[in-house]
């Protein structure tokens, strides 16, 4: 399992929730927010860390803590 958080510097661009609608919302503070973590592992995840304007996206193994995104 994969855990996945947006950090406060989420500008609201909706990459993330276009790329990966499943595990990307934007709330009603106008920024990202996973709907549910932890979550399976999707390379759609690591599509949107990778796209995301900001780098706000950080993904984690829930068991190891590991950086699995590609910004450690
Ligand atoms: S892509 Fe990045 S900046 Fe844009 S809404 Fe998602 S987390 Fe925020």
């Amino acid at each position: 399992m994969w855990n996945v958080a947006v950090s406060p510097a989420c500008i609201g661009s909706g990459v993330c929730a276009g790329s990966a609608p499943g595990h990307f919302a934007i709330g009603a503070d106008g920024r990202s927010h996973p709907p549910a973590t932890p979550v399976d592992p999707d390379d759609a995840i690591l599509g949107a860390a990778a796209s995301c304007p900001m780098e706000a996206i950080t993904v984690t193994d829930a068991d190891t803590g590991t950086h699995v995104d590609p910004f450690i």
